[in-house]
């Protein structure tokens, strides 16, 4: 195993730029997750980590080593793909065992190392099978043991599981994860899914245009987000944002809607009278209120079973379904009808309406 650093990074595709400075301190054993929207430059800084792609400026190390003029092959890392492929005309067992046989290991090796990955993804039972007698989920975990009987410092993974319907998704980011609770193996993985993320990283890294937004623990994240970027991006259903005005007094900070509803301002909220901010609020963190609030009208209830989605909107506005909220219980509110939703404010966020910046 070894710590990963990458230190002032930048790549550029001829005169195109597509990563700006990138720097990420990854933990000797942790799972680190790379998430940002398509485009962003995730898999571009995850083949540089491999080895398929130059520098162009700045440093990787693995371990103690600056791996920049390094060929990928003595990096000791393995790397997990989207498409897995496996040789089709191979069985598991040979799919295994390639890179072992490439490798000149002496069959003795081989057999101890086939056996105990396979073992490790209940595989044994079907080392006899070619890929195409295996389900989506059997050859993805056939990847995996690829890269297990490595047994690299660095298992690299890009969006390993977006070719998975969604259950198999849901099963396969849990093997993963014990997967590295079992190995303690250094993860890099890149997804462009929030909730992969946050259900898999020990810490995220979130991405934007060549850039790191922001990166730390999945609940710093969804409890401190840096910008209003992060803020929409983490946190399923996303946070909703009203346009605000910033009023300070002598009797304290408030927060003016653009329907005139004043809230007091979350704790510590920075900023200036009049400042131009938005409010933050996650679907969760609204409850009904009697009186207070932010006044709105019920567009759509959207019932689960164990919770309740509601999107509503401020009357008199234009934009539509301005206010999502999630409710933990059942509620059959009549679409048109009026309710007062009360955020809970020491859970909330102000950010700087034009740089996106959190006021704090
Ligand atoms: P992500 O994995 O986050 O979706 P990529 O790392 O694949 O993003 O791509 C980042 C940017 O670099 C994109 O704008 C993409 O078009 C560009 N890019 C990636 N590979 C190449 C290449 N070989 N040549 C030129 N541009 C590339
Ligand atoms: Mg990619």
């Amino acid at each position: 195993m070894a710590s990963v650093t990458i230190a002032a990074v930048r790549k550029r595709f001829g005169s195109v730029e597509v990563l700006h400075g990138v720097d990420i301190e990854i933990a000797d054993g942790s799972f680190t997750v790379l998430v940002g929207p398509s485009g962003c430059g995730k898999s571009t800084l995850l083949r540089m980590i491999a080895g398929l792609e130059q520098i162009s400026d700045g440093e990787i190390r693995i371990g103690e080593r600056r791996v920049n003029e390094l060929p990928p092959k003595q990096r000791d890392i393995a790397m997990v793909f989207q498409n897995y492929a496996l040789y089709p005309h191979m069985t598991v067992r040979e799919n295994l065992a390639f890179a072992l046989m490439l490798a000149k290991a002496d069959a003795a090796t081989v057999e101890a190392k086939v056996s105990r990955a396979a073992a490790i993804l209940g595989l044994t039972e079907l080392l006899q099978r070619y890929p195409r007698q295996l389900s989506g989920g059997q050859r993805q975990r056939v990847a995996m043991g690829r890269a297990i009987v490595r047994d690299p410092q660095v298992f690299l993974f890009d969006e390993p599981l977006s070719n998975l319907d969604a259950q198999l998704r849901v099963a396969m980011r849990t093997e993963i994860k014990e997967l590295h609770q079992r190995l303690g193996t250094t993860s890099v993985y890149v997804t462009h899914d929030q909730i992969e993320a946050m259900t898999m990283g020990d810490q995220i890294v979130v991405m934007r245009d060549g850039r790191v937004e922001q990166r730390g623990s999945p609940l710093a994240l969804y409890d401190r987000p840096a910008n209003q970027f992060v803020a929409g991006f983490i946190g399923s259903p996303a946070m909703n944002f009203l346009p605000a005005t910033l009023r300070r007094s002598a009797a304290g900070a408030e927060l003016e809607l653009g329907d005139g509803t004043r809230l007091p301002a979350p704790p510590d909220s920075g900023g200036l009278d009049g400042q131009p901010v938005i409010f933050g609020t996650r679907p969760e963190h609204l409850s009904l209120s009697s009186e207070g609030g932010i006044r709105t009208e019920v567009v759509v209830v959207e019932p689960t079973g164990a919770d309740t989605f509601v999107a509503c909107r401020m009357p008199g506005s234009t934009q539509g379904k301005e206010l999502q909220v999630l409710f933990h219980d059942r509620h059959a509110f009549a679409p048109g009808s009026t309710i007062r939703l009360q955020p809970d404010l020491q859970r909330a966020h102000v950010f700087d309406a034009g740089s996106g910046r959190r006021l704090a």
